[in-house]
């Protein structure tokens, strides 16, 4: 079908690019609160660092419908393995005093050392309401030397430290698992330079993701990462969890555009490795090694980071795919035709479509009523509008002309661009509202990576409600199983299973969210047995008291000091 078919058939073929003036404030969830409206900020004690889901009222923690034993000894993780993990508590660990409290007062001052309940409640709950630790102090440090005496101070103790940016993360490392104490940078928060002609930005590790996007819109640029959670999360914790999000796929991971950074280690020792050189070969490139180490070998403090320019001219399609094949061959056509402009590709299946439909406010799909099995989203940001337009013309038609596409439409402002990014950015939500629901974050060669979707949708039957989505651009699959409420019978279904089917097809069971507690002991599915014995030597190197996040990343078994 030619493009001018194409265009009078479904009458959609819109354009963004057309718009009169460049767009300001463009990317997803830039200035629109709807994108991520669901993040809040408390406005409790704690500085605007805490962030609550929907509803604000605390929430017990259920693990397959018991009352999760808070403030005991032990832990059953049975919602997050198959076969129920019982987590001690680590004895050598000391317990808050009195003496305590009164240093961290000295040091920080009164109002940064939390102890009111509400404030823990927030700091000690994750995201999505999973994990929930019993952390009796939240530390809210200022500064570098701060975080240094935090840690000399916790060290010399024997004190749990969990490290703690905007709590966005998915896998329960965020939270602490009892009572450690939570150290949250979120004030923390400033920029320390940018140099408009290299792009380099310095920040504190605090500073709010969307305030850095905020701040080099102003001057031009773009952060080279974006998130859903991007109104809350801080650079610190996106350097911490090497987070990949939507633009992984034109500007590279956090390991490509980070350039340098600050770190305190367990012992209160600072490392400076805060470069602003794109190109320095002298010595092993330490900074990589806290690059989504998850807060396990130590706060990140600052942060120094690539960013490109802004670019003017920027379109958003979404298009409808009958099958997963079609999707996949899309992919190598947009990587084909749209080369460099191509900024986002991302994909829902129609699973993903109908709760994003019946669960977020205002979302509407943008094609009529199909039953479409397959939505694709893609961006394309360029400087050259005229070009860039003609490119993405000629791939929507060349794609319609080999069956690739079955519907679709190229937004034509930013409220439509805005509101088909909402579909893909409020999934997450969608899933949350939805009920129960058991996330995994694999990264799976694109040709399989529907397989296994399929695979265990057969399996589980009517038993719950398989979902599948992603940056299929990066391989990576988000695969969520939703049923109305936490199920070992469902879980017994999934897991195994799914790790075993990655590590299989030669995936990762951690694709961009980190390991947490979620999957500390799932290590193996992913890595050798020498790798993980490597990175804990690593580990006992640099926290021989194995005080910073305790029970993360690394196996249970491999995990006391
Ligand atoms: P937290 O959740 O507070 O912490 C995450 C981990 O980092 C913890 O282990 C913590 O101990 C450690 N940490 C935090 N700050 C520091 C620090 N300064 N120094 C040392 N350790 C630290 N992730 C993606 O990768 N891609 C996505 O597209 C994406 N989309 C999301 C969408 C939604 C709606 C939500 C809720 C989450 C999403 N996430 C995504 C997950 C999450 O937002 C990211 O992992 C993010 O980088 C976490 O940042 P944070 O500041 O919230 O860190």
């Amino acid at each position: 079908m030619k493009m001018d078919g194409w265009r009078a058939s479904a009458r959609r073929i819109l354009k963004l690019s057309s718009r009169p003036a460049p767009a300001p404030r463009f990317a997803p969830g830039r200035g629109n609160p709807a994108r991520h409206g669901s993040l809040h900020r408390s406005g409790g004690s704690c500085r605007g660092t805490q962030f609550y889901f929907g509803h604000k009222q605390p929430l017990s923690v259920h693990l397959h419908g018991k009352e999760c034993a808070l403030g005991v000894s032990f832990i059953q993780s049975q919602c997050f393995g198959s076969v129920a993990t019982k987590i001690q508590r680590n004895p050598e660990f000391a317990t808050i005093n009195s003496d305590d409290i009164r240093y961290f007062r000295d040091l920080l001052g009164e109002k940064n050392v939390i102890q009111d309940e509400d404030a823990l409640l927030a700091a000690n709950m994750d995201w999505m309401r999973k994990y929930k630790g019993s952390s009796k102090l939240l530390l809210l440090p200022r500064s570098t030397e701060e975080v240094s005496q935090v840690l000399k101070y916790c060290n010399s103790r024997c004190l749990a430290v969990v490290p703690q940016g905007g709590n966005t993360g998915l896998v329960g490392g965020s939270v602490p698992v009892f009572d450690e104490v939570i150290v949250n940078l979120g004030s923390m928060n400033k920029v320390i330079s940018f140099d408009e002609v290299s792009g380099i930005l310095v920040s504190e590790a605090g500073c709010i993701l969307e305030s850095l996007v905020n701040f080099l819109d102003n001057n031009g640029f773009i952060m080279p990462l974006d998130l859903g959670s991007k109104g809350s999360c801080q650079i610190g914790g996106n350097v911490s969890t090497n987070a990949g999000g939507l633009r992984l796929i034109r500007y590279g991971s956090l390991h490509a555009n980070v350039l340098g950074l600050e770190a305190v280690l367990a012992n209160g020792d600072v490392l400076d490795m805060l470069g602003t050189l794109r190109k320095d070969n002298t010595g092993y490139d330490l900074k990589h090694l806290f690059i989504g180490s998850e807060g396990s070998l130590g706060i990140v403090t600052k942060v120094s980071i690539l960013t490109p320019p802004k670019l003017s001219s920027v379109n958003v399609a979404f298009l409808a795919c009958t099958d997963y094949l079609s999707c996949q061959k899309l992919l190598l056509e947009a990587r084909r035709k749209l080369g460099e402009v191509l900024s986002a590709f991302e994909f829902l299946d129609e699973q993903a479509m109908d709760l994003a439909l019946n669960h977020l406010e205002g979302v509407r799909n943008p094609l009529p009523p199909a039953l479409h099995k397959f939505y694709v989203l893609i961006e394309t940001t360029g400087s050259d509008e005229r070009s860039d337009r003609e490119k993405l013309e000629v791939f929507l038609a060349h794609s319609m002309e080999e069956g690739l596409i079955s519907d679709g439409v190229v937004a034509q402002d930013i409220q439509q661009a805005s509101s088909v990014w909402n579909i893909r950015e409020g999934i997450a939500e969608a899933l949350m509202k939805a009920g129960a629901v058991y996330k995994y974050d694999l990264s799976i060669p694109v040709e399989k990576i529907y397989d296994i979707v399929e695979e265990l949708r057969n399996k589980l039957g009517h038993l719950a409600r398989v979902v599948g989505f992603g940056h299929l651009g990066d391989g990576n699959l988000h695969l969520n199983i939703s049923c109305p409420q936490y199920d070992d019978a469902v879980l017994a279904q999934i897991e195994p299973f799914v790790y075993e089917w990655t590590s299989k097809h030669g995936g990762s069971i951690s694709a961009e969210h980190g390991l947490g507690l979620m999957k500390a002991d799932k290590i193996f599915y992913s890595k050798s047995p020498a790798a993980v014995q490597l990175m804990a030597s690593v580990k006992n190197l640099l926290d021989p008291n194995h005080i910073l996040n305790p029970y993360k990343v690394l196996p249970h078994s491999l995990s006391s000091p």
